[in-house]
Order: structure tokens, then C-alpha cells, then sequence
């Protein structure tokens, strides 16, 4: 049982990337240091331990990266994703740290190795860790145990007891029992609050029951929704949060990446009505995905079910469940649950309209709809080479954008715009003052390993003084 009436340095709030950065941090820095997650050991590691890669900048190749990718580049790639939503000076500061991040990752025993093919092509811009986001999890957690870092699983915090921006105490629950934890600075790194299903239907309306929740079930937001009911800023779209299309067989929690369906640009997309309802071929997969969480969950029940054939079925990364299949489109689309006659139509219209054209799967090809509507605009051949294949889709909620509102030095700020005296935030929780909107695929981890470096930093000067 832990001594609840010491007062320690630095107490870390969460378990994922951004609060081990930010703990080993103020360790390394010579503080004692607490971390609390709420999740048991075996779930530890919060949306983290479903990642696979960090975004990192870099001014020639390295062991694992391709070329060269230098700020501009990588602020022009995050400016066109948030359509301006973004901070300048926090974000060109984050992209630039990366290169940095990475030394300190592989100096605390993370792995790295080159990027993985067939999804994204993210070989010059990612660096890809190897053995994925737990292994990564696991070295930190490794290190912190070296450290002597104190590390209590089980344990959510539930109140930061704040006075004039102070936070003096933070009340806890240590596997199912109250505690109050006394620490000289706060990190809080508890992530969003995709996890809370009612908050999500705040924004969603009842939709929201029928999403599933990619990552941890313990990103509730219970910290978030506690700072912001105490005047602390809050950055973010309250009813904005990634969503991909996702196999729908997945469970309702913690499905990850194996979940991901990447076949809807080579398929026809009908929703529970038999219909079409977008260009499923608009533009190449890595700036389309992210819009098809949020088109299924418009349709009728929030699902959707993406049709190939034959030819098409080895031309993307396969869903961790098996597809389905049958030799006719009716026997399929009874399979699915759908109306034989309605799918049927809708197939043979939309092989009607398929022009000849010139079919590549790796680029934008010739291969389009005439008088369709929707159109479908590449990759579009007929579908009538057996066996006929189908996948239900579900939108697959990654995180929320709500969050509360940070400084360079990761220090919170209150809503009058004082600064916090003694609380910092690092990853999901504050990345909304990066991110507004929109995504870049793993720049989420930079945000968590940059911040969470910061935040340890700060949190450790704060308590010495
Ligand atoms: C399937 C999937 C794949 C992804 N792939 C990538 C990728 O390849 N690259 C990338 O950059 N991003 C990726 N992301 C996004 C990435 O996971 C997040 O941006 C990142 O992990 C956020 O880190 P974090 O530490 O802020 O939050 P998390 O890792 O989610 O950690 C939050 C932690 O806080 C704990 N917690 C919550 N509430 C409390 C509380 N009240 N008290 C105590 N503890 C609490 C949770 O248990 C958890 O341990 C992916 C997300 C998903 C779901």
C-alpha cells in the first residue's frame, strides 16, 4: 500500500506516451515522481499502445527514415489537414522537437524499424516502432521501473482540487478506494473522452450509441471534464472527433489497427437501404479515410457495407475478420442482411455506368462512373467476377478534439487567460491546441512525445522552486 500522506514532486496523470514522457522526464530531472492509470496492468497504456508510428522531422535519411523531411513541409502538410486550424508557433515548435523526441525515444529503449508497406505510404515521414505501440509502452514502463518512479495501476483520478489555479490536492481512487495524492505539480496526460459514450452523444445524438470506440475504454475524460468545470481554458470542437470506417464485427472497445477496412476505394459502398451515398473513389486512400467514419455515421443506423469481387480482393490490407462471400450478388447481399433486389440494382446500375479505362490501384487511374450519382471517379471496374465479397462498416471513433488549452511550456491556462501555477498537460487532453481539425497520420505521437517531454520539464522546475 502506497504512503498516501507523502507529498510528492511531480504527480502524473495517465499511463499512455504523453504521461511516460512527461514522468521519466521530471525523474530524469532528480524529482520524485507518482504516475496514476486508471486502466489495470494489463491494459495499461492507453490509446498509445495501438500506435504504430510518430510523424518526425528530419534533415537527411536515417536508419529508418527515407530523404528528407524538413519543417515547411511538414507545417504546409499539417496546415492543408486543419485547414488553418492550428497554432503556428506550437506547431512549428512540436515539428521541429520531433527530431529530438526520437533520440530521447531510442534512449529509453525504444525500437524502431522502416516503415510498414501496403497502407499509407509513410516511409520518408514516419518512423515506425517497432514491435507497435506496446512495445513501445512496455520500454517506458521498463525505464520508469529503473527510475524508481512510483507507478499505481488501478487508479483513476476522479477530482484536481483547485484554488485560484493552484491545484492543492487531486482525489483519487485506488482500486476502488478514495485517496487523496499531495504532489508540488500535476501533469496531466489522461487522454480524450472518446471512451465516454454519453459525452460522445452530446455532439452525436443517438448515432453515438452505434459507434465503436477504436482504442482504450478508460479515456473517459473524467480529468478534462473536472479541469474545464474549474475555469480552465478549453481548446477544440466539443462535437468534432476522428472517426475511420472500420469492420463492424469489432468490439465495442479496443479494437485497433487490425480493425481498419482499406478496401473501400477498390469497392462499391451501400448503406442499409441497398444505396450508394459517396464517391468511393474520390482520391487516394491516405487522404480519404479519415472521411468515411463520419459518412457511415450519417447513414441509417450508422452502417455501411463495402462490396468487390474477385479481382479486387488481395489489393488491400485485410480486415481482421473474414470477409464475406458468395457466388452471386444476391446471395451476398442476403449474407449481409440486406435486401437482395435493392442490392442487386444498385450493382447492376453502378456496372452500367463503369467507362473502360486503364485500372491502377497504386495511383489516381482512368477508371470512373458516366452518369452516376454519385459518381465514382477511380477504380471503378464492374463487380461481376465471383466470388462476390463483402465487409459491414462501423465508424470507428480514434479521439475527440476537445481539450484544455496549454502554453509552450505546456502550462494549462485558466479561462481568464492567467496561467496555471502548478498544472501542465501533455497529448491528447490538450492537443487541441494543434490540432483543431482534421488529422495527420502519426502526429498525434509527436504531439504526446514532445509535449510530454515538455511538461515533465516544467512540471520538475516547478517543483523545485
Ligand atoms: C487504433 C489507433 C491507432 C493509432 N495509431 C496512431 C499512430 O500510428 N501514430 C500516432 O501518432 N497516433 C496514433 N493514434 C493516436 C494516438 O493513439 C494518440 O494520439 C496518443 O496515443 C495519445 O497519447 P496520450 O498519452 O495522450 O493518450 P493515451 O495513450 O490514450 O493515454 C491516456 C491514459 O490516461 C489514462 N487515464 C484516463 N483517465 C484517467 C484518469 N482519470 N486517471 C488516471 N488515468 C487516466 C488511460 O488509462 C490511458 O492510460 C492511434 C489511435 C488509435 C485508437
Amino acid at each position: 500500500m502506497p504512503d498516501f500522506s507523502r507529498v510528492w514532486d511531480v504527480l502524473v496523470i495517465g499511463g499512455g506516451n504523453a504521461a511516460l514522457c512527461a514522468a521519466v522526464t521530471a525523474r530524469q530531472a532528480g524529482c520524485s515522481v507518482l504516475l496514476i492509470e486508471s486502466a489495470p496492468k494489463a491494459f495499461r497504456g492507453g490509446n498509445s499502445r495501438h500506435t504504430r508510428n510518430m510523424r518526425t522531422m528530419h534533415t537527411e535519411p536515417t536508419s529508418v527514415l527515407t530523404e528528407a523531411y524538413l519543417e515547411d513541409e511538414y507545417w504546409d502538410d499539417l496546415l492543408r489537414v486543419t485547414g488553418g486550424q492550428t497554432d503556428e508557433h506550437l506547431a512549428r515548435m512540436t515539428i521541429r522537437l520531433t527530431t529530438d523526441a526520437l533520440r530521447f525515444m531510442e534512449a529509453s529503449g525504444v525500437r524502431f524499424q522502416p516503415s510498414l508497406s501496403g497502407t499509407l505510404s509513410l516511409s520518408r515521414t514516419n518512423a515506425f516502432f517497432l514491435g507497435g505501440g506496446k512495445a513501445l509502452v512496455n520500454a517506458y514502463y521498463a525505464l520508469a521501473e529503473r527510475l524508481g518512479i512510483d507507478i499505481l495501476y488501478d487508479t483513476e483520478a476522479v477530482d484536481l482540487r483547485m484554488e485560484d489555479g493552484f491545484v492543492r490536492e487531486v482525489a483519487i481512487t485506488h482500486r476502488g478506494f478514495p485517496e487523496t495524492v499531495r504532489a508540488k505539480a500535476v501533469v496531466a496526460s489522461s487522454g480524450g473522452f472518446q471512451a465516454d459514450l454519453e459525452w460522445l452523444e452530446k455532439g452525436w445524438g443517438p448515432a453515438a450509441r452505434n459507434f465503436l470506440i477504436r482504442g482504450t475504454p478508460y479515456a473517459k475524460g473524467v480529468v478534462l471534464r473536472n479541469l474545464l468545470d474549474q475555469g480552465v481554458a478549453s481548446v477544440g470542437d466539443p462535437t468534432q472527433c476522428h472517426a475511420v470506417a472500420i469492420d463492424g464485427r469489432a468490439p465495442k472497445f479496443d479494437g485497433g489497427i487490425a480493425t481498419r477496412l482499406d478496401c473501400v476505394p477498390f469497392s462499391v459502398v451501400v448503406n442499409k437501404d441497398g444505396e450508394r451515398f459517396y464517391d468511393e473513389g474520390e482520391d487516394v486512400w491516405p487522404k480519404r479515410y479519415a472521411i468515411w467514419g463520419r459518412l457511415v455515421a450519417q447513414q441509417p443506423d450508422q452502417v455501411g457495407y463495402a462490396i468487390i469481387d474477385a479481382k479486387s480482393e488481395t489489393l488491400f490490407m485485410p480486415s481482421v475478420f473474414p470477409p464475406i462471400k458468395a457466388d452471386s450478388v444476391g446471395e451476398l447481399a442476403v449474407k449481409l442482411g440486406l435486401e437482395p433486389a435493392k442490392v442487386e440494382a444498385t450493382i447492376a446500375g453502378f456496372n452500367a455506368a463503369c467507362v473502360p479505362g486503364e485500372f491502377n490501384s497504386t495511383r489516381l487511374d482512368g477508371c470512373r462512373t458516366e452518369g452516376l450519382t454519385p459518381p465514382k471517379t477511380h477504380w471503378a471496374r464492374p463487380i461481376t467476377e465471383p466470388p462476390f465479397i463483402g465487409y459491414p462498416l462501423r465508424p470507428g471513433i480514434t479521439f475527440t478534439y476537445l481539450g484544455v488549452k496549454v502554453d509552450e511550456n505546456a502550462r494549462v491556462r485558466m479561462d481568464d487567460g492567467r496561467p496555471s501555477a502548478n498544472l501542465f498537460a501533455s497529448g491528447e487532453i490538450m492537443a487541441g491546441s494543434i490540432l483543431g481539425k482534421g488529422y495527420l497520420a502519426g502526429f498525434g505521437m509527436a504531439i504526446g512525445s514532445v509535449f510530454g517531454r515538455i511538461a515533465g520539464r516544467e512540471a520538475a522546475r516547478n517543483a523545485r522552486n
